[in-house]
Order: C-alpha cells, then sequence, then structure tokens
C-alpha cells in the first residue's frame, strides 16, 4: 500500500548516534519498530526474563556458537534498528482483531486495551433505499437521487468465536504497549534514528555471524553482525529490495481515502461500525476510542490520482454519500490517501535462512478489514518465540522454516480474502456483470468474520504441528493447527474462573494440557496416576527437556483439566507431577487443576462440550508456546509425544 499524503506531526528526539559502537555483534537485529518488529522483540525480551536473565551485553565481535544452540541460559542479545526519530504518535491502523486482543491477553496487557479502545459489538448495514422515492431529512426531494436506509444489523464478532472483543485503538498506542512490557522486561529500547541501509550475508559459511547489517544516523554509520535479521520495515522494504525478493500480485486501480474526524450529524449510526452502499460510493464507519472522533474509509472513483486528493474532496465525497444526512466535520485528526496493493513478497527467507522477512515487508492489502497491522503482528509473534527457543538452545534450528509455512501460507489467504473483500465493498459490478444486493452484501460481510476476527489461521501438518500422532475424533472442536478454543474452567485451589486461553500466556513455555475426564468415573484418578508417573520418570517428557536445577515446569508445563463437582476431590488424590514446586519458592504450586464445573458467581463454561473432549475418554491437548494446537493424543499416549518433541527440541544431558 503506498501512502502518498499525511498531515502528521511525527518526531520525539532518539538516541544518540554516539551511545552505539560503529561495529557490534548480536544475536538478532530487527530492522523497523513497527508491530511485526515489536511482537518478535517482545518475545526475545520474555525469553531473556525467563530462561537468560535480564543483563544484556552484546558480544563485541562476538564468540562462535555456530548454528545449532547449545542450551543455555546466557541472555539473547538483539537491537531493532528504527529510521523515525521516536515511537509513533498517531495514525494508520486501529482495527485490533479479537485473535490480536488474546495475545495481548497472553503478554497481561489486554485490560489496557479494553479500557482505552471502542468495542466494535455491532455492525450496521446501509444501502441505497430502492423501494422509496429520495427525501432529505427535512422530506425535500433531490430528483435522480435514492437515499440511504438501514438495511441490517448484526453481531460484529460471531458469537463463541474468541472470549475477546474486537476493538478499535490507535496503532501508536498498541505499539507503545509493547515497547513498554519489553522495556519493562529487560531494558532494552529501540535505536531510534537509525536508517537501515544495506545488508550482507555470508552464504554457506559457518561462521556465527553471517550477516552483516549497515545503518545510518546523521552521517555516522554503524555496522551489526547478526546471526539472524528480521526485517519488519514496512511496506517499502530496504531490507527486502536489498535481497532482491520480488513482490507479487496486482496494485489494483481501487484508490481509498481515510479520515479521523470528529463529525457534527445527524446520521443515527455514527457510533457504531457501519457499512454504506450509496449511490455516490462506499463508505466505512470506524468508531474511534474516545466516544466523538470516527474514521471513515472510502473507494475513490477509478483513475484517481492519489498525490491529487485533497481534504477537501475527501470531505465533499463523504457528505455525498452520506445525503440526505447531514455531515460536517468539527476537525479533522488525520487523513490520507492511498492506492491499493495487494501482493505477497516471493519468500519470506533469503537462500541462507538467516534473513527472514515480516509484516507489510512481505504482503500489503487494504486497510478496511483491519488485517494488515493484524498480521504485521501475528507474523513478528510467531517468529518471535521461534527464534527465543532457538537461540535459548531449546530447539533446533529447522523450526525457523515453520515460520515461513506458516505465514507465507496465511499472507497467501489473506490477499484472497482481501480481493474478496475490496470487491465486495466495491461500488464497481462483479464479474457477472452485477452488483451484490444488500442482503447477498450482510451475508458475505457475516462470512468474512472469521478472517476479520483473526481466527482464520490453520497452520498445516510441520515439525509443530503433528496431525500423524494426532487423534481429532478426541477433541471435536478442536482443529490441530489452529489457535486453543476457549471456555471458562474454575481453578480448584482458590475457586477462581479463568478462560481456558488466559492459562496460556506468551512465557516461552508449552503446554500439556490433561483433560483427564470425569472426576466421578473410577478410570479417571488412576489414569492420571499413570500419567503422571511417565510423565515425570527419567525418560519422561517433562524430565527429557527441562534441565537439572530448574523448575519441573520451566520448559513444559502440565495443566490439568478434570470434569464435575470440585468439591468431592482433595490435593493429596492428585499425583505430585502436577504439582511441582513454585518457579522461586520450595512451596508446592497447586495452582495447575483445574475443574469444568459451575462457579460461584461466574456461571459454567462447559469447556469439555465446547471443545467437543468425551469425558469418559479424555485426551491431552498440546500447545505451543503461541497457543496454537500442536497434537491431540490419548492420555495413555505420553511416550509417543515425547517422541515428537525430539523432531525439534533438544533433550538436555541430565
Ligand atoms: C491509513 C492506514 C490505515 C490502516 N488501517 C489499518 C487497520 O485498521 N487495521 C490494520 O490491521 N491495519 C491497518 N493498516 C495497515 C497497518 O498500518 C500496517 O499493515 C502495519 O503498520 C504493518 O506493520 P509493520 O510492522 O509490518 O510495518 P510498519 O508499521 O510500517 O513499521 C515499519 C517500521 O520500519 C521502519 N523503517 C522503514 N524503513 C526502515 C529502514 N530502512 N531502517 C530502519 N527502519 C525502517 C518504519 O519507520 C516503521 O516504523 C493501515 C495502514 C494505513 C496506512
Amino acid at each position: 500500500m503506498e501512502i502518498v499524503s499525511e498531515i502528521l506531526g511525527r518526531a520525539r528526539s532518539g538516541s544518540k548516534a554516539a551511545e552505539h559502537p560503529a561495529e557490534e555483534s548480536v544475536d538478532v537485529l530487527i530492522c523497523g519498530s513497527g508491530s511485526a518488529g515489536l511482537a518478535c522483540a517482545l518475545w526475545l525480551a520474555i525469553y531473556n526474563h525467563r530462561f537468560g536473565g535480564t543483563s544484556l551485553k552484546p558480544e563485541v565481535n562476538g564468540s562462535s556458537h555456530g548454528n545449532q544452540e547449545s542450551l543455555t541460559t546466557r541472555p539473547v542479545t538483539y537491537r531493532i534498528l528504527e529510521s523515525r526519530d521516536g515511537p509513533l504518535q498517531l495514525g494508520q491502523a486501529d482495527g485490533v482483531q479479537c485473535r490480536t486482543v488474546e495475545i495481548y491477553e497472553s503478554f497481561g496487557l489486554d485490560h489496557i486495551l479494553k479500557d482505552e479502545g471502542y468495542w466494535v459489538n455491532e455492525v450496521s448495514f446501509w444501502a441505497v433505499d430502492q423501494a422509496n422515492p429520495a427525501t432529505d431529512g427535512d422530506g425535500a426531494t433531490e430528483p435522480g437521487r435514492k437515499k440511504i436506509v438501514r438495511t441490517g444489523r448484526a453481531a460484529d464478532v460471531q458469537p463463541g468465536l474468541s472470549h475477546q472483543p474486537h476493538l478499535i485503538l490507535n496503532q501508536a498506542r498498541i505499539n507503545g504497549l509493547m515497547l513498554e512490557k519489553m522495556k519493562a522486561l529487560n531494558g532494552q529500547d529501540v535505536d531510534y534514528g537509525w536508517k537501515v541501509a544495506d545488508i550482507e550475508v555470508k552464504k554457506n559459511s559457518n561462521e556465527s555471524h553471517p550477516v552483516t547489517v549497515t545503518s545510518e544516523k546523521g552521517g555516522t554509520k554503524r555496522s551489526i553482525r547478526a546471526k539472524y535479521v528480521l526485517g519488519g520495515d514496512g511496506a517499502h522494504s530496504q531490507i527486502r529490495r536489498s535481497l532482491q525478493i520480488p513482490m507479487e500480485g496486482d496494485n489494483s486501480n481501487a484508490v481509498w481515502g481515510v479520515m479521523d474526524v470528529f463529525p457534527r450529524t445527524d446520521f443515527p449510526d455514527f457510533r457504531k461500525k457501519c457499512t454504506i452502499h450509496s449511490e455516490v460510493g462506499t463508505l466505512i464507519i470506524i468508531p474511534r476510542e474516545g466516544d466523538t472522533m470516527i474514521r471513515m474509509y472510502f473507494e475513490l472513483p477509478d483513475g484517481t490520482n492519489p498525490k491529487s486528493v485533497t481534504l477537501e474532496d475527501l470531505q465533499k465525497k463523504a457528505k455525498d454519500i452520506f445525503w440526505p444526512y447531514n455531515m460536517d466535520f468539527c476537525t479533522t485528526k488525520w487523513w490520507s490517501a492511498y492506492s491499493i496493493g495487494q501482493r505477497v513478497a516471493k519468500s519470506m527467507v533469503d537462500d541462507s535462512g538467516h534473513i527472514f522477512l515480516a509484516g507489510d515487508a512481505c504482503h500489503t492489502h487494504s486497510p478496511k478489514a483491519g488485517q494488515g497491522m493484524n498480521a504485521s503482528l501475528q507474523d513478528g509473534y510467531n517468529i518471535g518465540w521461534k527464534l527465543g527457543a532457538l537461540l535459548m538452545g531449546q530447539a533446533d534450528q529447522s523450526i525457523l522454516n515453520t515460520y515461513i509455512q506458516e505465514r507465507h501460507q496465511y499472507a497467501q489467504q489473506l490477499i484472497d480474502f482481501d480481493k474478496y473483500w475490496a470487491k465486495l465493498f466495491s461500488s464497481e459490478p462483479q464479474e457477472d456483470g452485477k452488483k451484490p444486493t444488500a442482503e447477498e452484501f450482510n451475508q458475505a460481510f457475516i462470512k468474512g468474520g472469521l478472517f476479520t476476527a483473526g481466527m482464520a489461521a490453520n497452520y498445516q501438518d510441520s515439525d509443530l504441528v503433528a496431525n500423524s500422532i494426532s487423534d481429532q475424533n478426541l477433541a471435536k472442536k478442536i482443529v490441530v493447527g489452529q489457535r486453543l478454543p476457549s471456555a471458562q474452567v474454575v481453578r480448584m485451589s482458590d475457586s477462581k474462573p479463568f478462560p481456558l486461553l488466559k492459562l496460556l500466556q506468551s512465557d516461552g513455555r508449552w503446554r500439556i494440557l490433561v483433560f483427564a475426564g470425569d472426576v466421578d468415573d473410577p478410570a479417571t484418578l488412576p489414569s492420571l496416576d499413570r500419567l503422571g508417573e511417565e510423565l515425570s520418570s527419567e525418560r519422561g517428557l517433562l524430565r527429557k527437556f527441562t534441565p537439572a536445577g530448574m523448575p519441573a515446569d520451566s520448559i513444559l508445563d502440565t495443566l490439568v483439566v478434570l470434569r464435575g463437582d470440585r468439591k468431592t476431590l482433595e490435593f493429596d488424590q492428585i499425583h505430585a507431577a502436577f504439582k511441582p514446586n513454585l518457579d522461586d519458592m520450595p512451596i508446592t504450586n497447586l495452582h495447575k487443576i483445574f475443574f469444568d464445573d459451575e462457579s460461584w458467581n461466574w456461571g459454567h463454561g462447559h469447556v469439555y462440550e465446547t471443545l467437543g473432549i468425551n469425558p469418559r475418554v479424555g485426551c491431552i491437548v498440546v500447545a505451543r508456546p503461541d497457543q496454537y494446537v500442536s497434537a491431540v493424543v490419548r492420555l495413555r499416549e505420553s511416550a509417543e509425544l515425547s517422541e515428537w518433541f525430539m523432531k525439534f527440541m533438544r533433550p538436555t544431558n541430565n
């Protein structure tokens, strides 16, 4: 997407060039502090905080670790180079999909988004009134014009898709939260004002840091050697250009305008998300946080040169679309006009396997389906934990291949969805020469909900998605390769209710969720005992990958979910493997046993039913550190799981 006009103020002074050595070596160099770069950076801070201490000392022309890391508690060293003078202040994306809110929940930040953001609960559809003569608000007619009327309302998010809402909040704040969290975890900041100029990689070399990135700030040059580089430097990515990776797809003719305005209007739905199909064009309203500002997106006529568009053009167009309602603008906070490119990079990785692209650097689409920021952030979220696990010596380098496999496929799906979405919104007829009716549009909008909620990612079989050992029938509503669906469970220790997904915090740990079955079934506790014995045995899953001296749940965190009346069970009936000591104290952790049961004041989550698990059979669900499901196996199949983990996890030599 090419942004051609902005009336934004920017600037904030960043760090001084002199604070940085002219040459240094780091594990990871991130180019760009947008949503993609920051999501990856935050993961590295999380891995450092949890596994590597917090003192970050880059190795100056560092020592060799080779491509295969040995198990280490040394912090991952990383730098984030950003050409802007300071953090993003305003503008751009604002739609925070349910899935992105879930990710923020896993970072412990969702409450801020929910407090500050606009909640998109309902969407209101408006279209040309075909039946009635055109009159304006005072009943006056305008010959030859048809007015707009409300044609329907629907839930914005399909009920049951997520326990989190779809929100609207500006990207500056969304990025800022990740930035603050990263700084709080390991003191790392972004190096502002450093523009990446070039990147070079030594192919087929055994060098520990084969990539060299050159950057510049106010005439000062800097060279950083890195093991891995993430190009999160936006739609005009210098990294992608240096690697000569082409973008594939097309720059469509569609030109869109966007304005953040404080409206004075008699249009009744301006505080709802609306799609408006008028005779003179299509417009989308996205209400903004803070109760008064709204964003308007609308398509401009084919052939419009975005560079020649003025604010007055946009305001006139909007007024026309709203007719017969009045639409005046008290203030316009921000506006832009741009043409839509629906394109994906040919590859998200260079030939050496050390340089990756993420976000707009490798896929661009129109903003109206609210995908760009979310998809970019989720790219960074996908690769970040994999780099963390690799560089901490927990996993093999092969897991990086799954980043490309998973996110390139998703990017392609997004482009297909975006094309479909763009046509749906377009005022031009479809291929068959017809325009969708209002009803067809409303239905198609609802169908697209999986994408607009950010729930459409379905990762295929790979080292990290084990369809081969999974039996989907054990949990009919969990899809291996998708993020774990959620429902409420009640913690046995203190009767506190939790959404299941909230238990899967982004802290770098894998989750072994043991759905042991009905507590009143005489077979349940013996089978849980047997599993506890297997998991904690010398060759068992838990000990195999956890270094001696670290708490038993450091790498793989086991959570038990039983069904039935929690008051009938005592903790001493539960195997010790499910009650390891706390991280930092020799105290038994009782917080890992949950029930599918009525809570005192918060209802019943029916998690077994929601996930399609038969309580007489049960199952083990393995969730990756990013909450995607890797496997669903029988309770007696922990040995198979252990073998599967060996494909990419590094066993300890305990
Ligand atoms: C008007 C508008 C509205 C949008 N609305 C939405 C929406 O509602 N929902 C949604 O999901 N998305 C929306 N988007 C898209 C969204 O903003 C982008 O998809 C998203 O910002 C991409 O994130 P990113 O991290 O990949 O790139 P960016 O956010 O572009 O970040 C890239 C960073 O890299 C830096 N950089 C660039 N070159 C260099 C270099 N050579 N050296 C160092 N640093 C460099 C840049 O300064 C920037 O900070 C919108 C975009 C626009 C323009």
